[in-house]
Parts: structure tokens; C-alpha cells; sequence
């Protein structure tokens, strides 16, 4: 069994151990934090978060405690519009809505799952020092505990990560000059609580989420860097420039977070992993920090698990990075963008805000939405559901069927499809841990006996051919002939299958 530290516990961290387990190898986390509970960032899970954790059975709990038709009041300097984002055009996925959810929630529930499973979370458990990291193993000091070691360790250690410092690995970024305000709040009146708030200013839009951790409501703001702590004064102060109606009652919490953003210039160091805000750190805007850390620690905690029944194991474990770091540095260029508009302190930034804003948005808002297209293209791009690693060393194309015409690449789709036990959707079909091979319909039988690889034979899709899916959901191999050598390459090189040997015993060549 592959041993795998998980060094930190935040929602990267346990997602990466959640995939790593189910997977099959022997997972340890480890946290400094003594209590699981700590103020959430996050408000947001996107549709391909919650399509990554599907396999791993946590996403109806998480749906369970989450808005999943939020409606959104643009306050636009006194007046007031009204948004529901709900029910897109978005045929393809199992989620087409936007999903309210406060970060604290997601990783109590992935917590208990991991717990449920038999894996610990060791709290108070600090990472010290990392001793050595060679080809055999990783060692490393854990404070107060002495040493431990593992084949792999995954830097799920947040922004300022030891593990990165550790081995080396440096940055490049810069920092904003504009601050995050966040704070717990108590309204007396004047906005609807089953709603969010939205509103422009001159410094900066504020969010009002009516899903505060120790008080009703959470507020999130932008101002110039170097301001004190948040008083109830400056609140209201902040919300009567915004022309927002009620009154601060109390506030039960408040944070002021400097914003930068950072990405490692590499993801891996030997069996050093880094994933999360440990390898990469952008603004808030659109709400993509925890969600990519979560699709980091889905992709790599696969791979891990299986690195050692690879034929290749350094072109799989390279690809991680390959696949996912330039995803990182995509988001970080439009997240710059969205979050100079939402609060860049220049004059232009601000006619954006105070004029350009509250005159265009009562006229473009409706049409946009009106326009089910429009919605639903930005949405495929917030909810990453664009994300896709065509270039992959792991993506093969042998010939497309035309019965499937998927890419090599891409997330599997959700479309409907029909097998024995009658209609279904192919996010349903393949939400198990696992390889997925779906075979068409007229394709020779794949015997496996190995419990991670599953096949699926697709009865109202003609061809011969098959489609694999990785652990991960995306489209690794697609071939015109199931019996194609390929498809035994492609398992070996992924380390589904230990070796060509075994898999023709199973019925593939
Ligand atoms: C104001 C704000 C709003 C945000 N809003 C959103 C949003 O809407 N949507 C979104 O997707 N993202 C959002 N983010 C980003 C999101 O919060 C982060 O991307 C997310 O927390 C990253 O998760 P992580 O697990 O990688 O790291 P962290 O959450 O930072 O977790 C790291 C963990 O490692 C532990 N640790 C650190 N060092 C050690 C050590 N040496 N030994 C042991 N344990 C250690 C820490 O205790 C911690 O538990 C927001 C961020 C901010 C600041």
C-alpha cells in the first residue's frame, strides 16, 4: 500500500485524502489546529467541485446543507435589483446552479466522511521540518511527536506553506492594495434575509451573505490596504455610503485578510507534492481558491494511489502539475481582472462601479439572463466545468466513435445513456472511486477483475469502440476498437492495471 502524508486539513487537504483512500493507499493527515472549527472563507462550491466529489459519495450531503437557488439583490445606489440564478441551460451536469456553501460546512462534511472511513485527522499535529525526500521515501519531523515517514507527502498547507518552504520551491505574484474585510453580523432589518446583497461603492462592491458562522449574516468587503479593525461604526459607515437600508446591530466576528496573489513555479519536488493554497493564491473574485484546490487534490490523490502499478509512475505524477498548473494561472489572470472591477481603487475601476454599473445593469442583467446561452456560458467558466488537460501525456486519441463523440481531455459529460438496467447519466454510471470503461455497444467483453476498474456497456450507442474514464472524471482514451492495444497501454500508464500481462488474462489486448 502507498503511504501518503497529507500535511494539512482544510478543504484541499481532505479532499486529496478522501480520493487518495478510496483509491487504495494508506492515507495520514495531520493538522496544527487543534479545533476542526475555524471561521469560513469559501461561500461558494462550483458545479465541478461537486461533480469531483461525487464518486467519493459527499456531495448529496454537502447539497444538504447548501442554497442551491440563490437569489441575489443588486443594490445599485438606491435602487434595487432583484437576481435569481437558478435552473440554467446547462444540460450536462447534475448541478446547474450556482451553490451557496460557507467553506466551514464543506469541510466538516468531507472530515466526517474521511473520519467514517477510518482515517483520523490528527489535530495539533504540526509539520516541524521535512528531513529528506529521496527515491525511497519521505521524512519528515513532526513537532513534539518525533519522525514519521510516507512514499509521498502533499503540501495541503495553506498560503504561507512550510512544506513549499521546505523543499525550496519558490513563488512568483504579487500583492493587491486593497484588503479583504470579512465579518459576522447582527442587521436589525430593512433586507431580506433569504437572499444575498450585492452593492456598488465608490471603494468597492460589498457582499452580504445571509449565511454568517457566528451570527446571521456574513459580510465581505474591499478597502484601500492598512485600515484598523471593523467597528460597528465603520460598518454602518460602509453601508450608508453604499446607500444600503438597515442598521449594524452587533458584530460578532471580523477579519481583515491582505490579498495577494502567488503561484508556485513548481507543483512537485521528488515525492513533494504541493496542492491547494500552498501552490497557488489569487483574490476572491468569482470564488475559485478552494474550489481549484479541490480539483488539485481530486487529480493528483488518484494518482498517488496509483503511481506504484504504473508502468511509467514519473509521467504519471508529472502530469499533475502539467494538467493543473496552468489551470492555476488562468484563474489568477482573470480573477486579476474581475477583482480590479470589483474593487481597482483608479478612476476607472470606480466609474465601473458608481456609474457604468448602476446605469448598464438594470438593462444588460435581464437580457443576459433572458439570453439562457449567455448565463450559461459564464457559468461553465465560474463553475469550471471548462477545465480540460486535451494535451495530457494520459489523454489518448485512437479514433473517435462517432456514437460517443466525446474529446480526450475533457470532463465526461453528463448526457443520458442507456444500459441493461435501463436509462441513466453518465455521471450516475461512473460515480464509484475508479477507472470507468464504457464499452459501446457492439464491443467485445472486457473482463476485469480488478475492484477499481469498472465497465459499463452503453446499449444505445453503436460501435465498437470504448471510452475510458479517469478516476478523476475527465476522458482519457478514446478508441474506435475496443480491442485496440491502447486501451491496455492506457490502463498500465495510469496504473489501473498493474501490467499488459494481466490485462490480457482479463479478455483486453
Ligand atoms: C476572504 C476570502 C474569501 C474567499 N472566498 C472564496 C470563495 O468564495 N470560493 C473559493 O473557492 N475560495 C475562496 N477563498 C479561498 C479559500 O478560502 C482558499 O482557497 C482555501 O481555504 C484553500 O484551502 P487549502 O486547504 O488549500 O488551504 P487552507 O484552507 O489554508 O488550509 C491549510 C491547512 O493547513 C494547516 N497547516 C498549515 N501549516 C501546517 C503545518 N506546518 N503542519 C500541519 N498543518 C498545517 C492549517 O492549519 C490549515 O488547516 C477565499 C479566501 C479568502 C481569504
Amino acid at each position: 500500500m502507498t503511504r501518503v502524508l497529507v500535511v494539512g486539513a482544510g478543504p484541499t487537504g481532505l479532499a486529496l485524502a478522501l480520493q487518495a483512500h478510496a483509491l487504495g493507499a494508506a492515507v495520514r493527515v495531520i493538522d496544527r489546529r487543534t479545533e476542526a472549527a475555524r471561521p469560513s472563507r469559501a461561500m461558494m462550491l462550483h458545479a465541478r467541485s461537486l461533480e469531483v466529489l461525487r464518486p467519493l459519495g459527499v456531495a448529496d450531503s454537502l447539497l444538504r446543507y447548501a442554497d442551491s437557488a440563490p437569489t441575489v439583490r443588486l443594490h445599485l445606489r438606491g435602487r434595487v435589483l432583484p437576481v435569481r440564478i437558478a435552473e440554467l441551460a446547462v444540460p450536462d451536469t447534475a448541478y446547474p446552479h450556482l451553490t451557496l456553501l460557507p467553506q466551514a460546512r464543506v469541510e466538516s462534511v468531507l472530515a466526517t466522511a474521511l473520519e467514517s472511513r477510518g482515517v483520523p485527522i490528527e489535530r495539533g499535529v504540526e509539520l516541524a521540518s521535512l528531513r529528506s525526500a529521496r527515491r525511497n521515501g519521505v521524512q519528515v519531523q513532526l513537532r513534539g511527536l518525533g519522525e514519521a515517514t510516507s512514499d509521498y507527502l502533499v503540501g495541503c498547507d495553506g498560503a504561507d506553506s512550510t512544506v513549499r518552504q521546505a523543499v525550496g520551491i519558490g513563488t512568483s505574484g504579487g500583492v493587491y492594495d486593497r484588503e479583504i474585510v470579512q465579518a459576522d453580523l447582527e442587521l436589525d432589518g430593512g433586507l431580506g434575509t433569504d437572499t444575498a446583497h450585492v452593492s456598488t461603492t465608490r471603494a468597492g462592491l460589498i457582499f452580504l451573505f445571509p449565511h454568517g458562522d457566528q451570527a446571521a449574516w456574513r459580510l465581505l468587503a474591499t478597502r484601500p490596504v492598512g485600515g484598523g479593525p471593523m467597528s460597528p461604526r465603520d460598518v454602518q459607515e460602509m453601508f450608508d455610503a453604499a446607500r444600503l437600508q438597515t442598521r449594524v446591530g452587533r458584530v460578532a466576528w471580523s477579519e481583515i485578510v491582505p490579498m495577494r496573489h502567488r503561484l508556485a513555479d513548481r507543483y512537485r519536488d521528488d515525492r513533494v507534492f504541493l496542492a491547494g493554497d500552498a501552490a497557488h493564491v489569487h483574490s476572491p473574485a468569482g470564488g475559485q481558491g478552494m474550489n481549484t484546490g479541490i480539483q488539485d487534490a481530486i487529480n493528483l490523490g488518484w494518482k498517488l494511489a496509483q503511481a506504484a502499478s504504473a508502468t511509467d509512475p514519473e509521467t504519471l505524477l508529472d502530469s499533475y502539475e502539467l494538467e493543473r498548473r496552468p489551470v492555476a494561472r488562468a484563474t489568477t489572470a482573470w480573477t486579476n481582472l474581475v477583482f480590479w472591477a470589483e474593487s481597482g481603487l483608479d478612476p476607472i475601476a470606480a466609474l465601473i462601479r458608481t456609474v457604468l454599473l448602476p446605469v448598464g445593469a438594470p438593462l444588460v442583467v435581464p437580457t443576459v439572463l433572458r439570453r439562457r446561452h449567455l448565463t450559461a456560458a459564464g457559468f461553465r467558466i465560474l463553475a469550471q466545468l471548462r477545465v480540460a488537460y486535451p494535451s495530457s501525456r494520459l489523454s489518448i486519441d485512437d479514433g473517435r466513435p462517432d456514437s460517443l463523440p466525446l474529446r480526450v481531455g475533457d470532463r465526461l459529460p453528463d448526457l443520458p445513456v442507456a444500459v441493461a438496467d435501463g436509462g441513466t447519466r453518465l455521471q450516475t454510471l461512473t460515480a464509484q472511486p475508479g477507472t470507468h470503461l464504457l464499452l459501446l455497444r457492439d464491443a467485445p467483453t472486457v473482463e476485469v477483475d480488478d475492484g477499481s476498474i469498472h465497465v459499463h456497456r452503453l446499449l444505445d450507442r453503436g460501435g465498437r469502440g470504448l471510452v475510458a474514464v479517469r478516476p478523476d472524471g475527465y476522458v482519457g482514451l478514446r478508441t474506435t476498437e475496443a480491442s485496440s492495444p491502447q486501451v491496455a497501454h492506457w490502463l498500465s500508464s495510469t496504473g489501473a492495471s498493474p501490467t499488459p500481462a494481466v490485462l490480457r488474462r482479463r479478455g483486453l489486448r
